[in-house]
């Protein structure tokens, strides 16, 4: 069939990969917009409660100041005085650390003070808080005589996320101006293992542990939090049952309010709106520190290619002649979408859920207009275009059946009458003759059209004149010219030599003339002329009439193999639509071009450029 039909098909599927480009930078886009960025939490949420590791032995204890301790020690101000007494009491268990979770900034002549003094400095690698001031202009440090027994003093200034009050990573670090620290438990954590840190812009180095947190994203971590969470004993709970001072024994402990009423109670992907202390939180940074459980993102440039990747996959399913073929397809690529996020997740990486799912959903939408659009519009073109080959067979076939007629019907005659006369004898010979040559003609036209299309025409190499070949044409189709009433001129011309197959141009230029003529009403006029253009070796030849003329868009789909416009099949004129074709194909392959000039209802020029000899 018609390679215009693979141009489309291939057109088609340049529009295709077009799409899916086009929705993949969509989909890539709209997640990183405020609602993909909170869709993308959820997500994050979810496979967090879906991946919770196994549990394991936290290495940290929380110290709590609870409600009951917050009672019995006369409420707020009262802490110093239970801290002191909480740290005496677990003392003797020789705990590893301690981090205390309380701003002790201001009251140095608070009467507690000399006690909570001598607890502290009873106790090994203690690590006590700070907190940026407002507008992180400085810190709030602990009072000095609190600060020369800590062996490092940890921020924990709570930065809850931007979207939500879910906490679900904090900053190792924290910067007030150019004082920087490091987050507490990030303090206690090093204090315990006696460590330091080597930065780098991409994570943190202490020991042989590389903490991933990169420092264009603030240093954040991501909490891992303990699946049976931190054990907590309080101060209260001491008092009465000083035996449980053992479940401090080598621990990391985290003391600090834990009482509902306290402000400071996080939100964690677990909580279902359910707060926990922060003392709890930043023991939980602990163990995810003390576990090396790090939750790393996924690279975006990954991410990217990913997403591309499943647009190109899903095109490819739409490019799939069957429907199911399709469907499935579709199908697995938005599974598999959703299986990357959740697999990378259980290799502790974070991989964003909207790019991938929005591209699936966005390029199998875009596909499916694409489908409905493009191909079928296609559709219906290649319909009329096989309805009119078919057409075009059957007009063949007629004119094939025409001389095929005469021939046997008088060669019937011939054989039935044996008496017939010499001359009745010979003038059927002759139209025998006649018609079978024209026979051979149509059917050698229409091979060369199979032939030429299919690159299997071998063409000749001849040295020809160009006068010679226009009289001839012009003797051809003179008397179809007269039949019409058409003037049929050939204009003075510079004779030359043109080189390549002078039949198959002869065809060419003949079959210009005869629609010159089909195309033009009766009393025009038809001239043919042709200059030689010596300065470039190019010989311009054209045929121009004052027929029914074209519009350009006509003009742009003549030389598809039958195509016709409305006027012609309007005028009556029989034709296949095959000519112009071969025509443009035997004048390409001369090494030519070819040029048409129309304008409906005044006429047409078609003129061939050729190579002189
Ligand atoms: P056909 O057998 O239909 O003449 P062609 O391939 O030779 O096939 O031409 C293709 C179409 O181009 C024609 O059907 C007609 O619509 C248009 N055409 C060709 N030559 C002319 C012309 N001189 N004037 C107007 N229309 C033309």
């Amino acid at each position: 069939m018609p390679d215009a039909g693979q141009s489309r098909k291939h057109k088609a599927y340049v529009w295709l990969v077009a799409l899916m480009a086009a929705s993949t930078v969509m989909a890539l886009y709209l997640s990183w917009t405020a609602l993909g960025y909170q869709l993308n939490l959820q997500a994050y949420d979810f496979l967090f409660r879906l991946e919770t590791p196994a549990p394991w032995q936290p290495g940290s204890i929380v110290l709590a100041i609870d409600e009951e301790t917050l009672s019995r020690y006369g409420g707020l101000s009262g802490m110093r005085t239970a801290l002191a007494d909480g740290l005496e009491k677990i003392a003797p268990a020789r705990p590893a650390a301690v981090a205390v979770d309380l701003i002790l900034a201001d009251d140095p002549n608070n009467p507690a003070n000399p006690v909570l003094e001598a607890a502290f400095a009873k106790t090994t690698n203690l690590v006590l808080s700070c907190d940026l001031l407002p507008g992180s202009t400085g810190w709030e440090d602990p009072i000095p005589q609190f600060r020369k027994y800590a062996v490092a003093v940890g921020e924990v200034h709570a930065d809850l996320d931007r979207f939500d009050a879910i906490s679900r990573d904090l900053p190792l670090e924290e910067a007030a101006v150019h004082d920087r620290r490091w987050a507490l438990a990030l303090d206690t954590w090093l204090a315990v293992n006696h460590l330091d840190i080597t930065e780098s812009p991409d994570d943190l180095v202490a020991g042989s542990t590389t903490i991933p947190s990169r420092r264009s994203n603030g240093r954040i971590l991501r909490v891992r939090y303990a699946p049976n969470g931190i054990p907590r004993v309080s101060i209260a709970q001491l008092d009465r049952d000083p035996s449980l001072a053992s479940k401090f024994a080598g621990k990391v402990v985290f003391a600090g309010v834990t009482a509902q009423t306290a402000s400071d109670r996080w939100m964690t992907p677990y909580s279902d709106s359910i707060t926990m202390p922060g003392v709890e939180f930043h023991a939980n940074l602990y163990e995810t520190l003390a576990r090396r459980m790090f939750l790393v993102d996924a690279p975006i440039t990954l991410v990217t290619i990913v997403c591309f990747a499943l647009a190109a996959l899903i095109g490819i399913a739409f490019s799939l002649t069957g429907n199911w073929q399709t469907n499935t397809g579709a199908v697995l690529v938005v599974i598999g979408a959703q299986l990357i996020p959740a697999i990378a997740f259980k290799h502790s990486v974070v991989w964003p859920w909207m790019p991938g799912t929005l591209t699936a959903l966005l390029a199998i939408a875009t596909a499916i207009a694409w489908r409905h659009l493009i191909v079928s519009r296609q559709l219906v073109r290649a319909e009329t275009e096989k309805d009119r080959y078919q057409r075009s067979m059957q007009f063949a076939i007629h004119e094939l059946r025409t001389p095929l007629t005469a021939i046997q019907g008088s060669s019937e005659l011939i054989s039935r009458y044996g008496s017939m006369p010499e001359n009745k004898r010979k003038e059927m010979a002759d139209l025998i003759n006649a018609e079978s040559k024209r026979l051979a003609r149509m059917i050698e036209t229409f091979l060369s059209v199979e032939r030429l299309s299919a690159g299997q025409m071998e063409m000749k190499q001849e040295r020809f004149s160009l006068g010679d070949l226009l009289q001839r044409c012009v003797t051809r189709a003179q008397p179809l010219a007269n039949a019409k009433r058409i003037a049929l001129d050939l204009d003075d011309f510079q004779e030359t030599a043109l080189i390549g197959d002078c039949e198959l141009m002869e065809y060419a230029v003949y079959n210009l003339m005869t629609n010159a003529i089909k195309y033009s009403p009766p009393g025009t006029r038809v001239i043919v002329f042709a200059e030689d253009n010596s300065r470039d070796g190019r010989v311009p030849l054209a045929v121009q009439d004052q027929g029914i003329g074209m519009d350009k868009k006509e003009v742009s789909r003549i030389f598809e193999k039958f195509y016709r416009t409305r006027r012609a099949e309007q005028s009556g004129e029989a034709g296949t639509g095959i000519g112009l074709s071969i025509v443009e194909q035997i004048v390409a392959q001369h090494g030519g071009s070819i040029q048409v000039d129309s304008e409906p209802g005044k006429g047409s020029r078609f003129t061939l450029v050729l190579k002189r000899a």
